[in-house]
Formats: structure tokens, C-alpha cells, sequence
């Protein structure tokens, strides 16, 4: 979503300083970072997260955030300390029962420090106290916590965890979610998975979410305010849950338009990447200024602007998609981007052929034909673009490019057992760049390299005998525009100009 503004070249150098071999036993601090080198200092080290339990309150009027997290975990070495990922002020730190002592640090480190060591391999249960005003806190000189006339939301990439509960903030330590939050009577809380219950009490409404499967921290979100929810269950037995603020104005039909359309999509899209993946599925639509739209597990973040020019499904598709490209599966470093966006990509690409908008194949060429070999545009590798480039335009339509390019290499029966293959042989958990090329070979029975080599790691654009090769704008004459090329563009202009407002 973002151009992120951090040098982490720094970074990356002091977390490679050769760790110092200590004696086995030696409990020694966990790492400030999970170990990715876009962001050195996101997720952290020492442990695995199984479940977060968050119990919130949350006023409107004046941003103020109460709650209680209780972390499941189970170390993965002997730790003197270890790090959460948090900006909020903390009140107190339990492990295992025992009050322990804690510090910020850096950017958005909670160091907590134990009064005895853990044990490695040994389960750990982490609560934290807290409060804060979280529109009051910034990370790196920006904030991605969104208020709203009647609330507040939380849903951004790569970070949104920081403003709201502490976490290890990385997708490779998925978990799953209790989220309960209370909020005065007359507004309601959104969170991901299924709605378990609400009550009322001395003037506030609790509600209690739950995401019964791994979810990744980023893909976990809050939204308070005056929604209207929708429920029902789609044609293929999925149940959906949907919300719509109060106050979208003259955008509220074209949102539910679109949105109300999710279990459709959700159906349609299961046919070609098999069951769908969550219990649940749905959207919402909170009355942001923002302008684009997050895959957030289960229900989809979207800004009213995707909506502005009348019902858009062409996002609906991308973001559902991504519940098997992205959610399910989830990248291993962010570096593996391609896997969620050139997908998402290229099954709007899908939805276009369906409506008889522009095949996957003239879309295709489309790409290759309208961006000269002297575009930045092919400077950009979309199967490692750096931090700074993760979210640039190529990374979507270079991307998708690219599994065109792979479908007329290995044939649609392989293709499309490798496109419905890859959700299933990875469900759950994580997966690179480098996992899916072994995969689509193994599948294929081809040596693909050499493709995946041109059309995603090169930083310049394929020349015309590999497109020959690949059967990408082998006609004679330069590919027309096809005419889901609008809707589907308008996507990504949100997606780029979408900048952090500090
Ligand atoms: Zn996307």
C-alpha cells in the first residue's frame, strides 16, 4: 500500500553483526526483528505467537484505547528478554502469572524482561496492560491508525498492529483471534471473522470476533463507528458478513453494490482456487478519506473513493482473492509480494474475461505493449522489488503479466491445476517466490527458471523472442486497450498515491 521511508540499509548491517556463540544454556535476549531484511526491525525473535486474545474498549469522542492482550506463545530458544511490537502506553506485563519488567525501545520495541529466563520450547502466556490515544502515536514519523467522524480504523500493510495491541508484527507468526471490544451503545465494532456474541451494559456494547484460523498480524483489523451489518450465506454455503458506515453519503450505493456482491465472488473465485479457505467472508466500507483497499482476513477493508465513480467488483475480486493468495497463504518476507499482488492482479484479469471485458491474453499484451523498454516501469522486479518498490504498479501488472507469461508456457491444464494446487499445498501457513517456482515445475514437469528469470527478477523488459517464446503480443500491431482496463487501473492509481499522511 505504501512507499515506505525508511533507509534500512543501517538496519540491516547491525542485525548481521555475527551473533556471538554463547554456551547452549545461556538465555540471551530475543531479537529486535523476525529476521527480514525490507524491515529489520518488524516481528521479533525468540518466540512463536499461537493466539491473541484482545479485550478493548475503545471512545470515539476522544480516541481513547483501554484493553488487556493475553498472548499465547511458546519460546523458540533460551530468552533473558524478548520484544513486542507496540506504541501504546503500558500499564503492566505478566509472563506466566509473574509481574515483569518492560521498556520501549527504538521505533515500536516493548522490551519485556522476565524475572526468570525462559526455557526454550516451552509454551508462555504473555498479558499487557494498556491505554493510549493512539491518533497521538507515530512510527518512523508516520501513523496508520485512521479516525473517522464516528470512530476509528485500523487496517494498513505492512503495519497497522502497533496503534492498537502488541504483537509480533510479521506475517511469518500467524495466530489466531479473540478480538472483544467495547463501544458506546449505538456504535459498533468490525473486526475479522465471526461475530460470537454482543451485549450491552451501563451504556456500552461489547463485541466479540473471532478468526478461528491463522490470521497474519497486518491482516488483522478494528473498525468502530455507525455501521449497518448485513449477513447472509452465499450460494456455495459461505456465511457473509458485511458493514457499511451511517455516513457514506453518495457512495453508499455503488459500496453496497459492489460488496453486496462478495458471496457471488467468493464462489465463483472457489473455481478456480478451490474451497474457499475462512468460516466467514464479507467487507466494510467506514466513512475514511483514505483510498484504497486491504484483504483483511475474512473482511475486507475498503475506502468509500474505490467506490466513487459507481460499483466497482474488479476490487472485490482483488481482495477476495487475495484470501487465498495472501491470507491463507501468506508471503515469508515481504519480498515475496508477487505471490499476493500478481495474483490478486490476474484474477481481476479473470473476472474481465468473465464479463467479456478484455481476455487475460489481451490484457497481457496490453501491458507489454504499452510500456516502453524505457519505462522505469520494467526497472522494478516484481519477484524481489525492495522495500521501496513494494507496492509499485509493476509489481500488479508486471506481475501479472508474468503468470500469463507462465500459463502459455506450461498449457492450461498445468496452469490451472498449479493456480487451484497452490492454496491447498500451502493452506494456513507460508510461502516464497522460490516455493512457487518449485511447485509450478513440479507440477508442469518444466524447467522454469529460465521464465521466471525474465519475467519477474530482470530489470529491464523482456525482448520480443522471449515474449514470442511466452506467446505474449505475438500479433502484429500494438495490443488495444482492453475494456476493463479502466476499472481495473483504478485500483492501482489508489494503491500508488495512497502515501502516509504522517
Ligand atoms: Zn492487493
Amino acid at each position: 500500500m505504501h512507499r515506505r521511508l525508511i533507509a534500512p540499509g543501517a538496519l540491516v548491517a547491525a542485525l548481521l553483526l555475527p551473533a556471538i556463540p554463547a554456551f547452549a544454556a545461556a538465555p540471551s535476549p530475543g531479537a529486535p526483528g523476525i529476521g527480514d531484511p525490507y524491515y529489520p526491525y518488524y516481528g521479533n525473535g525468540g518466540y512463536d505467537v499461537s493466539h491473541y486474545d484482545l479485550r478493548l474498549r475503545y471512545q470515539p469522542a476522544t480516541d481513547e484505547l483501554e484493553g488487556t492482550a493475553t498472548i499465547l506463545a511458546r519460546t523458540t530458544q533460551d530468552l533473558s528478554s524478548f520484544d513486542l511490537d507496540f506504541l501504546l502506553d503500558v500499564d503492566e506485563v505478566r509472563v506466566n502469572g509473574v509481574s515483569a519488567s518492560f521498556a520501549s525501545s527504538g521505533q515500536h520495541e516493548l522490551v519485556v524482561t522476565p524475572r526468570t529466563p525462559l526455557a526454550k520450547d516451552a509454551p508462555i502466556t504473555v498479558v499487557v496492560r494498556y491505554h493510549g490515544v493512539p491518533s497521538t502515536k507515530s512510527a518512523y514519523g508516520f501513523t496508520t491508525w485512521h479516525r473517522t467522524p464516528d470512530g476509528a480504523v485500523a487496517a494498513d500493510e505492512p503495519e497497522s498492529a502497533w496503534w492498537w495491541y502488541p504483537s509480533n508484527d510479521h506475517p511469518l507468526d500467524k495466530a489466531t483471534y479473540d478480538v472483544s471490544v467495547a463501544v458506546p451503545d449505538g456504535t459498533q465494532a468490525i473486526s475479522n471473522g465471526t461475530l460470537q456474541s454482543t451485549s450491552s451494559q451501563a451504556g456500552w456494547t461489547r463485541y466479540a470476533w473471532r478468526e478461528n484460523k491463522p490470521q497474519a498480524t497486518y491482516l488483522t483489523t478494528l473498525a468502530v463507528g455507525r455501521f449497518d451489518i448485513t449477513t447472509g450465506t452465499s450460494e456455495g454455503g459461505v456465511p457473509i458478513v458485511n458493514a457499511y458506515s451511517k455516513d457514506l453519503g453518495d457512495n453508499d450505493g455503488s459500496a453496497r453494490a459492489s460488496v453486496e456482491r462478495t458471496g457471488e465472488l467468493v464462489d465463483w473465485l472457489s473455481g478456480y482456487f478451490g474451497p474457499y479457505p475462512f468460516s466467514t467472508a464479507g467487507g466494510y466500507v467506514p466513512n475514511t478519506t483514505t483510498g484504497y483497499a486491504l484483504e483483511t482476513q475474512t473482511r475486507v477493508y475498503y475506502s468509500p473513493k474505490q467506490f466513487a465513480n459507481g460499483a466497482n467488483t474488479s476490487v472485490v475480486v482483488h481482495e477476495l482473492a487475495h484470501q487465498w493468495y495472501g491470507d491463507s497463504v501468506s508471503l515469508k518476507g515481504w519480498k515475496d509480494i508477487w505471490i499476493n499482488e500478481g495474483f490478486a492482479r490476474y484474477a481481476q484479469w479473470l473476472w474481465s474475461e468473465h464479463e467479456g471485458e478484455g481476455t487475460t491474453q489481451q490484457l497481457a499484451d496490453y501491458v507489454y505493449d504499452s510500456h516502453p523498454a524505457d519505462d522505469a516501469f520494467w526497472t522494478v522486479a516484481p519477484g524481489d522489488p525492495g522495500p521501496d518498490d513494494q507496492f509499485d504498479l509493476a509489481v500488479y501488472d508486471r506481475g501479472a503479466l508474468a503468470i500469463q507469461a507462465l500459463r502459455n508456457e506450461i498449457g492450461d491444464d498445468a496452469f490451472f491445476a498449479v493456480l487451484k494446487g497452490w492454496p491447498h499445498e500451502h493452506a494456513y501457513g507460508n510461502a516464497s517466490v522460490a516455493d512457487f517456482e518449485a511447485y509450478a515445475e513440479r507440477v508442469s514437469g518444466k524447467s522454469l527458471s529460465a521464465l521466471f528469470d525474465t519475467w519477474l527478477f530482470q530489470t529491464s523488459k523482456p525482448a520480443a523472442p522471449a515474449a514470442r517464446t511466452a506467446s505474449i503480443s505475438a500479433a502484429s500491431g500494438p495490443a488495444a486497450r482492453p475494456k476493463s482496463w479502466r476499472r481495473i487501473a483504478a485500483t492501482n492509481d489508489l494503491h500508488a498515491s495512497d502515501l502516509h499522511a504522517n
